[in-house]
């Protein structure tokens, strides 16, 4: 039997964070009966504490975490009326940790560090089921592993969306009959059954992808912010909140830096044509933002997003003066280093790039190893700028429009552009300005633009 109205539903950490976030978002679980999947993330804190472990801490160290993980989760376990039921269960996965945890202080691995995160969305999941079942409502917990095929790079895995497909038709599909399925985002398995994970905030691409899997008519994601907003608005309070907004937009926020989905979340989503709902779980009666195929008369200018901690690297080299080649052994070096580029602009000698930095789970996360500098400086002269800020403006066919330029740089005389991305996009524009200077020019760009 299948369901045309499925809806997924997602929750981040800070809704899942303890009891009372937990019945916050089990009330909006169970205000949608079309809602069949939830998916969780660990509580608020817990992944943080994890990645910590895995990076092999001394024994005083380890013991501090490890209780800060057993509180986060013993403060939810005591508030349910049958505790026992399922303290053995967690006492279980804590000790698991606790073994993992002891391993790589003697050995950090990718593939330990994964096992050992895949644990707060274990716990998460377990709680929640149970805070389910004391409502009385029929709950099954699912190991999403069993369906989540990955490859095996971990840290930052990448799913096999035809064998997800294949898998949670067969074993995920059936259950959706019997009663509401619990189950982790963030995490997967590859082919030998190695625990794997998405990257940072992968529950959100966990949630779309059982979407495309499920056919599913919307994906939900509950946060702690009621929906996408035209920039962040810690940093401008002027900011306001886009009701509906298209998947082009939407991805490229995301993946400029705009927190509130993760970059890869909106693939799937595009492929199969689901719309997907942000929300905040705290407050859902606050409505939020739903991101779909079509938006009428869509603005010029939609969004602000901001990323920090770029690093700009130039690469000078006199041997590409009327020469060819130059550029695809650059990207030849790059790929065989698995790193990707985000931002580039070129010149008759050189190329200027950032490296994309974007989640992964590892510790050591900056992609610019010294193993990579010295091959690139073999071939080139090498500069490094760090501590850079990029601002990326999302829009609509900003590229064929006029004025666009002077709107934009005419306010932002005072600071440094140290780089400009225009043209190759019709959604966005973006450049990179010294670190220190990225609030105050947001601010500027908000109220020009957007206020
Ligand atoms: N718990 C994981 C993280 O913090 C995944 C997620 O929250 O989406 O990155
Ligand atoms: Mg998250």
């Amino acid at each position: 039997m299948s369901y045309p109205q499925t809806v997924i539903a997602k929750f981040g950490g800070t809704s899942v964070a303890d009891y009372d976030a937990m019945n916050r978002s089990a009330d909006v679980v169970l205000a949608d009966e079309n809602v069949r999947v939830v998916v969780l993330s660990a509580s608020a804190g817990i992944t943080n504490l994890l990645v910590a472990l895995a990076s092999g801490l001394e024994a005083t160290e380890r013991f501090v975490k490890l209780d800060a993980i057993r509180k986060i989760q013993y403060d939810i376990v005591e508030r349910l009326a049958n505790p026992q039921i399922i303290r053995e269960e967690v006492e279980r996965l804590l000790e698991n940790i606790t073994t993992l945890a002891e391993a790589a202080s003697l050995a950090t691995s990718t593939a330990l560090t994964d096992e050992l995160v895949s644990h707060g969305e274990l716990m998460s999941t377990l709680l929640f089921v149970e805070i389910l079942r004391e409502r009385k409502i029929d709950a099954q917990w699912f190991d999403i592993r069993k369906i989540m095929r990955t490859n095996d790079r971990f840290g930052r895995a990448e799913p096999d969306v035809a064998t997800l497909a294949e898998l949670a038709n067969q074993q995920l599909q059936p259950r959706l009959a019997q009663s509401l399925v619990i189950t982790q985002g963030f995490i997967g398995s590859e082919a030998k059954g190695r625990t794997t994970t998405l990257g940072r905030g992968g529950s959100d691409y966990t949630a779309a992808l059982l979407g495309e899997a499920l056919h599913a008519s919307r994906v939900d994601i509950w946060t702690d912010v009621p929906g996408i907003y035209t920039t962040d608005p810690r940093v401008v309070p002027a900011a306001k909140r886009i009701d509906k907004i298209a998947f082009e937009e939407a991805a490229e926020m995301a993946t400029f830096g705009a927190k509130v989905l993760h970059p890869a979340t909106l693939m799937p989503a595009v492929r199969s044509d689901i719309p997907v709902f942000v929300g905040s779980s705290k407050d859902p009666k606050a409505g939020g933002t739903l991101v779909c195929n079509k938006t009428e008369n869509p603005p010029l200018f939609r969004a602000l997003a901001l990323r920090r901690k770029q690093t700009l690297v130039t690469l000078n080299s006199l041997s590409m003066l009327h020469s060819h080649g130059f550029l695809a052994e650059v990207f030849n070096i790059l790929a065989q280093h698995n790193v990707s580029v985000d931002l580039i602009t070129t010149s008759e000698v050189s190329i200027a790039l950032t490296l994309d930095t974007t989640g992964s789970t590892s510790n050591s996360d900056s992609p610019l190893t010294t193993s990579l500098l010295t091959e690139l400086s073999s071939l080139c002269r090498v500069e490094v700028e760090e501590n850079l800020a990029l601002i990326a403006i999302i829009g609509n066919k900003l590229s064929q429009a006029c004025g666009v330029g002077k709107e934009v740089f005419g306010v932002l005389d005072p600071f440094n552009i140290r780089m400009i991305c225009y043209g190759a996009s019709s959604y966005n524009l973006c450049f990179l300005v010294p670190g220190d200077d990225a609030e105050k020019v947001v601010q500027k760009l908000h109220h020009n633009l957007f206020e």
